[in-house]
């Protein structure tokens, strides 16, 4: 499948990839499973894509199976995208669950190297398999690579994202679960913080959000807040001290002055 997207620090979502597996407390109302239970019932390739994929948990909660689907159809979907576009990979999946093969996740990455045309961001709660065949891939400046933090017990998933070659490294703190102090921001390139939405949703405190925005001004690396959350997210907006902060690595002004706000 690939879209425009409604997430807000992207364009349009590429999917080679269908399935996963939890990993953290971040994956508990994963937004993906919920979506694929409902795809899976689709009459067509959709269905099928998302056939197995995901399950309801014993609460009743839709989580993912485990079961692994590659769609090589959608493979070299972004070569017919001759304007460049933000594309977030596998948005209903993880590049770097195990069930993934070396082999495929090579074919990936030689199609975003080939496509220097869009700008790729790849986010895995599997930075230490990323990290693994990172000697294996190619890493073009258009190719980002980003983790998942969602509280203080993940920072080694920055750890071993500060070891990945690539031009842009990126943090997605969301769902923010829990305050994130001292976080280790060397050689990190961009932090996107948010709090989860829909059904359920865990909430976010303001000071939690204030702390990193400082830490990221401090350093300055570019803060991208994406949204309150909330079971109704819309009402709850995105504005933080009055205003959106829609920063981007690239957005030289507060590199060149920690102390801006963009
Ligand atoms: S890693 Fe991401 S896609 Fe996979 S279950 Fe967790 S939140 Fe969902």
């Amino acid at each position: 499948m690939a879209q425009g997207s409604r997430i807000e620090w992207t364009q349009a979502t590429w999917n080679p990839v269908a399935g996963c597996t939890p990993v953290s407390p971040g994956c508990l109302n994963c937004y993906a499973a919920r979506m694929a239970l409902r795809l899976a019932h689709m009459p067509n390739g959709t269905g099928r894509k998302y056939a197995q994929t995901a399950k309801r948990a014993r609460d009743g909660r839709p989580v993912f199976s485990g079961h692994i689907n590659l769609d090589e159809q959608n493979l070299d979907l972004p070569r017919s995208w001759k304007l460049g576009r933000t594309i977030f990979v596998n948005s209903m999946s993880d590049l770097f669950h195990d069930g993934v093969p070396d082999e495929y996740i090579k074919r990936v990455f030689r199609v975003m190297e080939e496509c220097p045309q869009h700008r790729f961001q790849v986010l895995t709660k599997r930075p230490e398999r990323a990290l693994e065949m990172a000697a294996q891939l190619p890493w073009p400046d258009h190719i980002w690579m980003g983790t998942s933090v969602e509280t203080r017990a993940y920072y080694e998933r920055i750890r071993l994202l500060q070891r990945i070659p690539a031009k842009v490294r990126f943090l997605s703190c969301e769902p923010l679960l829990g305050p994130l102090k001292r976080m280790p921001l060397a050689g990190i390139h961009w932090v996107i913080v948010g709090g989860e939405s829909g059904p359920g949703a865990r909430p976010m405190q303001g000071s939690w959000v204030l702390e990193i925005k400082s830490q990221c001004e401090a350093k300055g690396v570019p803060f991208f807040f994406k949204q309150w959350g909330g079971v109704r997210k819309k009402e709850a907006g995105r504005e933080l001290d009055g205003r959106a902060w829609d920063q981007m690595p690239g957005d030289t002004e507060c590199q060149r002055n920690p102390s801006m706000t963009a």
